[in-house]
């Protein structure tokens, strides 16, 4: 699958806000938007054009897929199976991302970015209801179980980043045993449960065309 290998700083500058891609360093006052909050490029500082409905329709789906790390094709996929289901579109889009086992490990505090979560998740490093799973897009169901396997316990990555989640707050849809490395799936998640600053319905009408 091929994937975003430039500078993601780059990318929060370009939708003037934090996107949370860097782990720690989002934190610090190394964080790019902190020292240079203008869109990248020679002529980043110059006054900003006001953007029509179509231009705001795509920053939104652009961030969208940039705090999840989803190439087009991909986020489309899901679209299309959030179009099939009931209930609103937007939520349901949503949803999807976040049900994402790669998603879910960044959320629970195993990683600090969901790029690292991502490669953990390839290495093997996470069991779900007892098997390895290692395909970062697995879409976790109600009732799951998550856990670290047990060879990666004392991976000093999973304790480092189980420190940082503190900083960013966990989810009520997630239940986490951080002394036994495992956690539950309550529920799936409503949409107060997803603290994402996008406004989705925006992202419907641009695909919606
Ligand atoms: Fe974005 Fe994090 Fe880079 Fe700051 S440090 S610009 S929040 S990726």
């Amino acid at each position: 699958m091929a994937r975003y290998t430039g500078s993601v700083c780059k990318l929060c500058r370009r939708e003037g806000l934090k996107l949370f891609l860097k782990g720690d360093r989002c934190f610090s006052p190394k964080c790019a938007i902190e020292k240079r909050n203008y869109p990248p490029g020679e002529h980043g500082q110059r006054r900003r054009v006001k953007l029509t409905n179509y231009g705001l329709q795509l920053r939104e789906k652009q961030k969208m897929k940039r705090i999840y790390g989803i190439v087009e094709r991909q986020f489309r996929n899901y679209f299309r199976m959030a179009e099939q289901q009931k209930g609103i579109t937007g939520e349901n889009l949503l949803r999807f991302l976040e049900r994402r086992l790669e998603n879910v490990v960044y959320r629970l505090g195993f990683a600090s970015s969901r790029a690292e979560a991502r490669q953990m998740v390839t290495h093997g490093h996470f069991l779900v209801n007892g098997r390895r799973v290692d395909i970062p897009s697995y879409l976790v169901d109600s009732g799951d179980h998550i856990q670290v396997a047990e060879r990666s316990r004392e991976l000093l990555a999973i304790k480092g980043a189980l420190e940082g989640v503190k900083k960013r707050g966990f989810p009520s849809w997630l239940e986490l045993d951080a002394q036994a490395m495992r956690a539950v799936v309550r529920a799936l998640p409503a949409r107060e449960d997803m603290v994402i600053p996008v406004q989705e319905q925006l992202v419907v009408a641009l695909y919606s065309k």
